[in-house]
């Protein structure tokens, strides 16, 4: 059996209430065959559900579906496009009813690109992030990961097409997940499932050294993207309280020693916010830090958040900025940003659904004291 095909049915045998893949194996006397018609259904047919797998006896299926056996473990509870229909964004409820957000992208030239959460909200608190304001609740499973890509490769198989990327960069931070995310890795690249190659996989770090360390050790050929946002200490320790446990040079020299072993790019998020970390100074202490051309700037447009009383840069400084890193031969790239009227940022929808709830719970309270 592949990793892949038993970290799912483990985890599919779980919430039907058994102790393993192979418990529930036995309790209906599945052959492994039968496993690999569900496994596939789910991840490479993307069959809806139960009822979709015809190979399967119909008594099975019933069974099965008695059990809760399902194929997604997350629930779409809000799905929003923006109005040039390139950004979807979905909030989808787990099991336990914590709910975490997954945004498709459709790029035009047919590059169709989903971000995931791997954590039920964030331990970080990076004062620009919704999600890190909100706190941390839980971990997410490698199939509630995977279960997002899912929900999207469906939608789009419907007309034929496919998922080219993915990357994780919703709610929550995977290198503090790492097991489960990895888990969830295996699961988007197995050739017999999913199939989405490791190079179309872009992991994203608010820059835990350990953990990058232990990436560079799996060798993967996954991407690794690393939110640094600010090329000083001082700066940084500002709006990104991780930095105060790891400096920017612990940071950075983790950098090295992955670059080292893997020889693979890193991209580098650099999220621009008014007055904080978009002078010309920082540009050219950002360039500084940069050795070559393995190091890539990604300059991001800030997708402004209500609750934190931080302005995004303008336009016009932001390509100032992104030239005096061109000037100084950084390879520099500056992202579109994508789905604002629908709050494509991570975490912004979850933060807007919590609020309209507790406007409506206000209404609601307001009307009960008026009757
Ligand atoms: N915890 C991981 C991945 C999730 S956040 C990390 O820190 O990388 C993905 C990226 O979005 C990070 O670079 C994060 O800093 C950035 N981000 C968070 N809120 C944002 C916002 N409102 N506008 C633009 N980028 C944001």
């Amino acid at each position: 059996m592949s990793g892949a095909r038993e970290v799912w049915i483990d985890e599919k045998a779980r919430c039907a209430g058994y102790e393993s893949g192979e418990a529930l194996a036995s309790a209906h006397q599945l052959k492994p065959y039968r496993i690999e018609q569900l496994y596939r259904a789910a991840t490479r047919e993307l069959v809806d559900d139960l009822d979709g797998v015809t190979t399967l006896p119909k008594e099975l299926r019933s069974a099965l579906a008695a059990e809760k056996f399902r194929f997604d473990s997350v629930d779409p509870v809000v799905i929003q496009r923006s109005n040039d229909g390139q950004t979807t964004k979905g909030l989808f409820r787990l099991h336990d009813g914590n709910e975490v957000e997954a945004v498709l992208m459709e790029h035009h030239g047919g590059r169709n690109t989903v971000c995931i959460s791997s954590q039920a909200g964030c331990a970080y608190a990076c004062t620009f992030c919704s999600t890190g304001q909100a706190g941390f609740t839980r971990n997410l499973s490698a199939v509630e990961i995977f279960d997002q890509a899912r929900y999207f490769a469906k939608q789009l198989a419907r007309d034929g097409r496919k998922i080219t990327n993915v990357v994780y960069m919703g709610m929550g931070e995977p290198l503090a997940n790492m097991d489960n995310v990895m888990a969830s890795v295996a699961l988007l690249n197995d050739p017999h499932g999913f199939g989405l190659g490791h190079r179309h996989i872009t992991i994203s770090t608010v820059g835990l050294v350990d953990k990058i360390d232990l990436f560079a050790q799996a060798q993967t050929q996954v991407n690794l993207a690393i939110s640094l946002h600010a090329p000083t200490d001082a700066t940084r320790s500002k709006i990104m309280p991780v930095n105060r446990k790891w400096s920017t040079a612990d940071l950075m020299a983790a950098v090295e020693r992955y670059i080292r072993k893997t020889n693979r790019k890193v991209f580098f998020e650099y999220v621009m916010l008014a007055g904080v970390n978009d002078s010309d100074e920082h540009a050219r202490d950002l360039a500084r830090l940069m050795k070559g051309p393995l190091y890539h700037v990604n300059v991001i447009p800030y997708n402004s958040t209500p609750d934190a009383a931080l302005r995004g840069s303008d336009e016009q400084r932001i390509w100032a900025f992104a030239k005096i890193l061109e000037q100084h031969g950084v390879a520099v790239t500056v992202r579109t940003p994508m789905g604002r009227d629908i709050a494509a940022a991570c975490g912004q929808l979850r933060a807007q659904v919590e609020r309209n709830s507790i406007a409506a719970k206000h209404a609601a309270a307001a009307a009960t004291r008026a009757s």
